[in-house]
């Protein structure tokens, strides 16, 4: 059977990307699953201490982070959802795994460069000091979140190709010099749509820790501001028929990535039907289409958020399920490194 591990992170309300990038297609993996495979998601809350925050607000967010994967459609009988910190084994791992990661490896990860705000060399070497370990380091703790499952498959956006990467060096390194082939080589499973980008500024991808709200659409708002939002987005002052173009047209091209996504129609379907539709109609359609879209998650989270209670227990409930797994694991690779007390 497979094992399907993935993550996100509670840095705020899923937004379309996650949705259509993530959710969506974990909802669809997760319904097909046959009776001998298994899919782990898991609250990324480690991840968030990589950059500051505002603890008693993360604790917040880290709990509409669950009511949200479960407003997309994830059954906790199905599918094992947790938060990460509420299983150690994750940091265990990822100590072991740190022990067998390059820094030239890890210093070539792009995103730790992007969120300490590092554009170039000269910049990266001037500020070094007020990097971070953990920010530096959390591919490793990435790598560690589907290994403690032995994942075959990892259900990502292409924001997270690279981690993936890595993920893999890290088996051949332990796998080589342990010399064993206890973990399988994760394959990455990409949503069938692209990046969603920012609304505003089409050269970025969707981020939820984006501070403007413009930027993004998110699952928990009301239909009237996702509407305004889609009216309002940047596209472009090209004239005559609307066309498939990121290079030239990124926020038309997005509108209709977001529109084959929702369609379950791919590009080349969606182009025909709508070449002659003026900018502001075809924000019409996306619009409807996307309130339409999230109409189900939009109630099922607002219903969720006022059973405390019922979080609180499926998320302990989640937690006892990937110990089970995750424990029996971490013994097998802390033996192999010969840490067992084992006589
Ligand atoms: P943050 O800005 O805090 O990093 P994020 O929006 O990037 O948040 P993550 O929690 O990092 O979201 O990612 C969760 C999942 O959503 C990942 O599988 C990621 O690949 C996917 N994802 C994130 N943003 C997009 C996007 N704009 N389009 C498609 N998929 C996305
Ligand atoms: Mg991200």
């Amino acid at each position: 059977g497979s094992m399907l591990v993935s993550g996100i992170q509670p840095t705020g309300a899923f937004h379309l990307g996650n949705y259509l990038g993530a959710t969506k297609t974990w909802h669809t993996i997760a319904r097909k699953l046959d009776p001998s495979s298994q899919m782990v998601l898991f609250i990324a809350d480690l991840h968030s201490l990589t950059v500051p925050q505002n603890y008693s607000v993360l604790k917040k967010q880290r709990f509409e982070a669950y009511a949200s994967l479960l407003a997309c459609g994830l059954d906790p009988a199905k599918v094992t959802i947790y938060h990460q910190a509420a299983v150690p084994e994750h940091t265990q791992l990822q100590w072991a795994l740190t022990c067998f990661a390059g820094m030239g490896l890890l210093n070539r990860m792009t995103q730790w460069k992007a969120k300490a705000d590092l554009k170039n060399d000269a910049q990266i070497q001037n500020e070094l000091g007020a990097v971070k370990l953990g920010l530096f380091a959390y591919p490793v703790l990435m790598a560690a979140d589907v290994l403690l499952f032995n994942a075959t498959h990892v259900p990502v956006g292409q924001d997270q190709a690279q981690h993936l990467e890595l993920t893999r060096d890290l088996v051949s390194a332990f796998n080589k010099q342990t010399k064993t082939k206890f973990f399988h080589y994760p394959k990455t499973l990409m949503a069938p749509s692209n990046k969603i980008l920012n609304l505003r500024d089409p050269s970025k991808k969707m981020s939820k820790s984006d501070p403007d709200e413009l930027t993004k659409i998110t699952i928990t708002e009301d239909p009237k501001s996702m509407r305004m939002k889609i009216m309002k987005a940047t596209t472009d002052s090209i004239d005559g028929p609307l066309t498939f173009d990121p290079e030239q047209r990124p926020g038309i091209s997005n509108l209709i990535t977001i529109y084959s996504a929702i369609a379950n129609q791919t590009i080349e379907e969606t182009v025909p039907q709508i070449k002659d539709l003026s900018k502001r109609d075809l924000k019409e359609l996306v619009a409807e289409a996307v309130v339409k879209e999230l109409q189900e998650p939009n109630r099922v989270y607002k219903e969720l958020m006022s059973s405390p209670d019922l979080l609180h227990k499926l998320s302990l409930e989640g937690a006892d399920k990937a110990r089970a797994v995750a424990s029996k694991n971490l013994k097998e690779v802390y033996k192999i490194l010969g840490m067992d007390m084992e006589k």
